[in-house]
């Protein structure tokens, strides 16, 4: 059988580029090894709770999102974040301090001594930093970039717990460039990051573009899958589940694809074909095209995440839940990341008089808490929700999701993977490599590398 295009796993990336083609008439296949679409973007109701197995929301960064909604008939059930969700705390001496918004919050808050809020003051008078290796790959560790332009307390008490939130990652290990371009670009560009921000906001809002600082927090009526749920039901019967790729073969002018469905080994064949898997599953399907891709495929690291849903009475809470919810910095030493007051954010995520407090545990600090027993991670959450919410007693709902290999991190040497797989479309052309490794892990992200991979295809046919 053959395709215009054949697309390889059905999370958000691969869904979203397999819509925008067949939008522009091509004739698509989407290859799912699991029974259900989605990748870790699935969402369930249950007992009148919505249970979140990845995403809880995305930032509305890209105008396509309203325009698949709208195109697959979602949008009416798209909903907003309550306007509480702007405030965030961080966790510091055994208390939750709201992040400052406005210059005087910033002068009282405790969340950095006068030294510190000195030496971010500083930050206009950094300069550059200096590439002297001359190495077009060279980078910054994220850690080492904060302690040079804004000092260490910035670095422990705000970006150590924000990318813990963002990437459940170690700032120590993940690359500027790689992990925060937009960051990085501000210094590159503008010279320093307070001037960079007024700057670039004047030149986005020429351009009406959103930063993910003012883009609205978006999420549907019942969770996030309804997305790609909703797209596959568009896409009809050029989704195929439980179709496990196993390799990509060159053929004369094109590609067979070789899957796994019901006990057989099938093929299809392309000039065209998207793998938009995860990189270690990436790294098995491309092999035979490049032992060298397969190779730096298996250097991107997938720490372990648990998602800890809970479920309580209101009047079982201790403090006001009114924010996006707290991040905890690795300095105070806790068994979580932090949590989410997910039935502040978002309305319909709890039965009436409950509240869904959603939190995440391991990621790259403490990979091995991720994967202990259900029993054992109640426990460790419900122990620390307790000391840090003022919690009473057990909750009334549980339900975890547990993620072997999480969210990739965008470590030092990840700029060198990206340029080989960029080498490796070259080679290969008609082949392209497209899922959240590459171009940004938020939902958002992936979107918008969807929508390039889309046009890269489209103009090349
Ligand atoms: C716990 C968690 C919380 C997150 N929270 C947020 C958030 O709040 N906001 C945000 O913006 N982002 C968040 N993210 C990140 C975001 O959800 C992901 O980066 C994004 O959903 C990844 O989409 P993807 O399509 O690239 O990959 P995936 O979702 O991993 O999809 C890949 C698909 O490929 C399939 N596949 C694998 N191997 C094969 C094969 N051999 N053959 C066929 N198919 C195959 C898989 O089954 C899967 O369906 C979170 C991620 C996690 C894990």
């Amino acid at each position: 059988m053959k395709a215009d295009a054949i697309i390889i796993g059905a999370g958000i990336s691969g869904l979203a580029t397999a819509f925008l083609l067949k939008k522009n008439g091509l004739n698509v296949i989407v290859l799912e090894a699991e029974s259900e679409v989605g990748g870790t973007m699935k969402s369930k109701r249950v007992n009148d709770y919505l249970v979140e197995f990845g995403p809880n929301s995305a930032l509305e960064t890209t105008h396509l999102f309203k325009q698949i909604a709208d195109e697959i008939g979602i949008s009416n059930e798209m909903v907003y974040a309550n306007e509480f969700a702007n405030k965030r705390y961080i966790f510091k001496n055994g208390k939750l301090h709201p992040i400052p918004m406005k210059p005087q919050e910033f002068f009282k808050s405790k969340l950095w001594s006068w030294t510190g809020k000195f030496r971010i003051m500083l930050e206009p008078f950094h300069g550059r930093a200096k590439n002297t290796a001359g190495d077009p790959y060279w980078e910054e560790t994220v850690a080492q970039f904060v302690r040079r332009r804004l000092g260490k307390e910035f670095l422990d008490y705000t970006i150590n717990p924000f990318v813990a939130g963002v990437y459940a990652g170690d700032p120590e290990k993940l690359g500027v460039r790689s992990a925060f371009p937009r960051l990085y670009a501000l210094e590159e560009k503008y010279g320093g990051l307070i001037i960079g921000t007024i700057k670039g906001a004047k030149e986005r809002k020429k351009r009406e573009e959103k930063s993910k600082i003012t883009a609205k927090m978006f999420s549907f009526i019942d969770g996030m899958g309804m997305l790609p749920n909703a797209i596959s039901n568009y896409l009809g019967n050029s989704v195929i589940t439980e179709a496990k790729v196993k390799s990509i073969k060159k053929d004369v002018k094109g590609y067979i694809v070789e899957f796994e469905k019901d006990g057989r080994i099938e093929n299809l064949f392309s000039e065209a074909v998207v793998v938009s898997t995860p990189a270690y599953a990436a790294a098995e399907i491309v092999k035979e095209l490049s032992a060298k891709i397969e190779d730096a495929l298996k250097q991107i690291y997938y720490p372990p995440v648990a998602v800890v849903i809970f479920g309580y009475k209101e009047e079982q809470i201790g403090i006001e839940l009114d924010g996006f919810g707290y991040l905890i910095p690795e300095k105070e030493k806790r068994k979580i990341l932090g949590t989410l007051w997910s039935s502040t954010i978002f309305p319909k995520r709890a039965p009436n008089g409950y509240v869904e407090l959603t939190t995440f545990v391991g990621g790259t600090r403490q990979p091995e808490l991720a994967l202990k027993g259900d029993d054992e991670l109640t426990k460790i959450v419900s122990d620390e929700l307790k000391d840090i919410m003022k919690i009473k007693g057990e909750p009334e709902f549980v339900w975890i999701s547990k993620w072997e290999k999480a969210i990739p991190q965008y470590n030092i040497g990840h700029l060198r993977i990206m340029a080989m797989i960029d080498e490796f479309e070259k080679e290969n052309p008609g082949i392209y490599l497209c899922a959240n490794y590459r171009g940004g892990i938020s939902v958002g992200d992936c979107v918008m590398s969807a929508e390039k991979t889309a046009n890269k295809i489209l103009s090349e046919k």
